[in-house]
């Protein structure tokens, strides 16, 4: 298996105490923006200096600032079915859980989630479920797919559905291939294979095996985007970044790309759960603010992922470490965004309760461009062919335009008032302030919105 236990307390135990000369030879190899290796990042996993983590989160701001720019990715979570087989003792769907009301969505409440999500603004979804479908079995996920896809509602329409399920055989990820999926995300939870087998102690996901050459097959099936994760409390923090450094390694090695995303959710509390409520091995905000920095240095082109788990605070700080991606207004139970039911059926409590409206504007507050941009899947550049674009910086020439673009249509159609006066006021300033050649074709993007056209994109 890739994943190498001792390789990786080798290599723990080596990392030298990180003097001040050390650090900054790592942040200048960081700054070529080609990753770092897994010596260099136990040796920053170390570090406690403010004046050197100063530095470091310097380093990943600039990172993700000449990759990325200035936008923020933003998608909601769709919870379809809280039905679970598997006892994962952390989470509040696990099967002998009866704290909780199960539920699993039929196609016309999927469509009228759907449609809240679109009157709200949003544009991707990543659709969740629990490990244990109703009757119509695995073909229960592509019918509720197909069901986003088509709905449509006033303004708006769903343009990609990123998944969050359970590992699939081969032959079924090439059927979530087929449903157009945007990417295929599945987090191993902890890499460590004795704090696995103490948390998951019933059903399927049991097999820390089939889970963890998931992503394996849905690449063999042609899902060339995919996201990995850690679910940070389980085990010592420093071991899952190596561990998922690995795994990243092996994909690489294996098929010439690595993951399009990275999650880095911490264990929240759930119901009828104590160990989500205790975690194992918590990791404080300082550290998280260090594990999010780390992994912008080791994997640049990465996009890094936070959801609402986080509360408002740490996600405003976090989009300067290196977060790319993030969930906005969620709901973890199904039917939880059309329905208003007084019954629990969440998977565990958020961080961050607000509108999407007022995670927008505060977003903008702090300089930030919010993307609901879905170009690149829909034009074909995922995987290697992302890569290619990524790599050279070029991604900026569609990416924040097509961020511009997409920004300004959710002003015109979803906005309140002072929101849209924030963001038009934000979106001209951030086109003087770009290269000419993207400049125009932002300008030009941002004109045909703003006459009324909708999902303009380059
Ligand atoms: N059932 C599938 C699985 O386990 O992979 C997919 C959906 S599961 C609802 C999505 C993720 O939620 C899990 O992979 C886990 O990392 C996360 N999760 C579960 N319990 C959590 C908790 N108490 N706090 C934070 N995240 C949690
Ligand atoms: Fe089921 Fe996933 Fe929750 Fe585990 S984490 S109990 S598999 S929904």
């Amino acid at each position: 298996m890739f994943i190498n236990d001792n390789d990786i307390q080798q290599v723990l135990e080596a990392a030298r105490a990180p003097d001040t000369r050390l650090v900054e030879t790592i942040l200048a190899h960081a700054r070529e923006m080609k990753g770092i290796g897994p010596e260099e990042v136990a040796i920053l996993a170390n570090v406690q200096n403010p004046d050197l983590l100063h530095q470091i989160f310097e380093t990943a701001r600039s990172i993700k600032e000449e990759i990325y720019g200035k936008r923020l990715v933003l998608f909601a979570p769709l919870y379809i079915s809280n039905l679970c087989g598997n006892e994962c003792l952390y989470c509040a769907f696990r099967a002998r859980n009866t704290a909780i009301h199960r539920r699993a969505l039929n196609q016309e409440e999927v469509a009228r989630e759907t449609r809240t999500l679109i009157d709200q603004g949003h544009k991707r979804i990543l659709l969740v479920a629990g490990e244990s479908y109703p009757r119509e079995g695995f073909q229960y996920i592509l019918d509720s797919i197909a069901t986003i896809y088509a709905t449509r509602h006033n303004h708006g329409e769903i343009r990609r559905v990123n998944v969050n399920i359970a590992p699939l055989t081969v032959d079924e990820f090439r059927q979530l291939k087929a449903a157009q999926i945007g990417t295929y995300q599945l987090f191993q939870e902890t890499y460590h294979r004795p704090t696995y087998a103490k948390v998951h102690v019933g059903g399927r996901k049991q097999d820390y095996d089939w889970r963890i050459t998931a992503i394996d097959r849905a690449m063999e099936a042609g899902i060339d985007d995919v996201g990995i994760g850690v679910l940070f409390g389980l085990a010592d923090w420093r071991f899952e970044i190596l561990a998922l450094m690995q795994h990243i390694r092996h994909l690489e090695d294996t098929f010439g790309v690595g993951p399009h995303t990275i999650s880095v959710p911490r264990l929240e509390p759930a119901s009828g759960t104590d160990l989500a409520s205790s975690p194992p091995n918590p990791v404080s905000d300082d550290d998280f603010r260090k594990i999010i920095a780390i992994l912008r240095l080791a994997v640049p082109y990465t996009g890094i992922i936070l959801s609402t788990r986080e509360g408002p605070q740490m996600r405003g700080e976090s989009y300067a470490l290196g977060i790319s991606q993030i969930s906005a207004g969620s709901r973890t139970n199904p039917g939880g965004y059309a329905d208003h039911e007084d019954y629990d059926a969440s998977q565990f409590a958020l961080g961050d309760h607000r509108p999407l409206d007022e995670v927008i504007r505060s977003i903008a507050e702090l300089g930030y461009i919010p993307s609901f941009c879905t170009g690149c899947y829909r034009l074909g550049r995922t995987g290697a062919d992302f890569m290619d674009l990524a790599k050279p910086g070029d991604i900026k020439m569609h990416c924040e335009p097509n961020a511009l673009s997409t920004y300004q249509e959710y002003l015109n159609d979803y906005a309140t008032p002072e929101t849209r006066a924030a963001g038009e006021a934000l979106i001209d300033k951030v086109i003087t302030e770009m290269q000419p050649e993207a400049a125009r074709r932002a300008q030009t993007l941002v004109d045909r919105v703003r006459a009324g056209g909708h999902d303009i994109y380059c």
